[in-house]
């Protein structure tokens, strides 16, 4: 069947649910049918939906600010890649990767194992912004109470800015005020 045989058509209009016998309109029209292919978005799965653990304890990470927008308050030893939605994706991972290097590097020369960013004195009252804003697409916003927060100051910012992130992530030190390393190598 195709539609120039007038046996199929196109309707626009936005779906307010499903009926008994098909979909029911926002218009109030019901649209019959016997078999549904849905394709209104993808459900995002949050760091790929592996459930993180400290200590035995879930990592809940709409608790957490990120840090740089790579790392997480109070989770050790993980960097994850979000790139750019302004811009080429892989700017960022480049960016993020590059940091990864230098942080592993960093922590192999003082001898450490563990590193945690910590929310400081001056960071514990700090409102909790979405993760990423000014982005309408559905798949982040139907996820966006799943994802972590970005605080209002640096390095708690998700800037989607290349020259400020160069700044933050490549120019950055490494070992700030912070980033806490911890259980040496004995
Ligand atoms: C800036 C940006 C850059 C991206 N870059 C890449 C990339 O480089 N590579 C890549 O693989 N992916 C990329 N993506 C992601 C990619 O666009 C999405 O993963 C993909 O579009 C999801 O397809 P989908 O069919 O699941 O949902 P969508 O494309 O969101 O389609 C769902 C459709 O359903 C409609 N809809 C929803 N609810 C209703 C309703 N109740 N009634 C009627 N209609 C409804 C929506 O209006 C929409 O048209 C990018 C996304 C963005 C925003």
């Amino acid at each position: 069947m195709n539609r120039s045989d007038g046996k199929a058509s196109v309707v626009t209009e936005e779906i307010a649910s499903f009926t008994d016998n098909g979909i029911l309109l926002k218009s109030g029209e019901e649209l019959t049918a016997d078999v549904i292919v849905t394709a209104t978005g993808l459900n995002l799965r949050v760091l790929g939906d592996i459930r993180f653990e400290v200590d035995g304890q879930a990592i809940d990470f709409p608790s957490t600010f990120s840090y740089k927008a790579m790392m997480y308050s109070d989770v050790p030893n993980i960097v994850s890649t979000f790139g750019y939605i302004n811009a080429s994706w892989t700017l960022r991972s480049d960016l993020t990767a590059e940091y990864a290097c230098r942080l592993i590097n960093h922590m192999d020369t003082a001898g450490m194992r563990q590193c945690t960013p910590r929310l400081r004195e001056e960071d514990r009252d700090m409102q909790a912004l979405p993760w990423i804003e000014n982005f309408s697409s559905g798949y982040i916003q139907r996820c966006t109470h799943l994802l972590p927060r970005q605080g209002n100051r640096t390095p708690w910012v998700n800037t989607q800015n290349y020259d400020l992130d160069r700044k933050m992530i490549r120019d950055g030190k490494i070992a700030d005020d912070v980033l806490e390393f911890s259980n040496p190598v004995t």
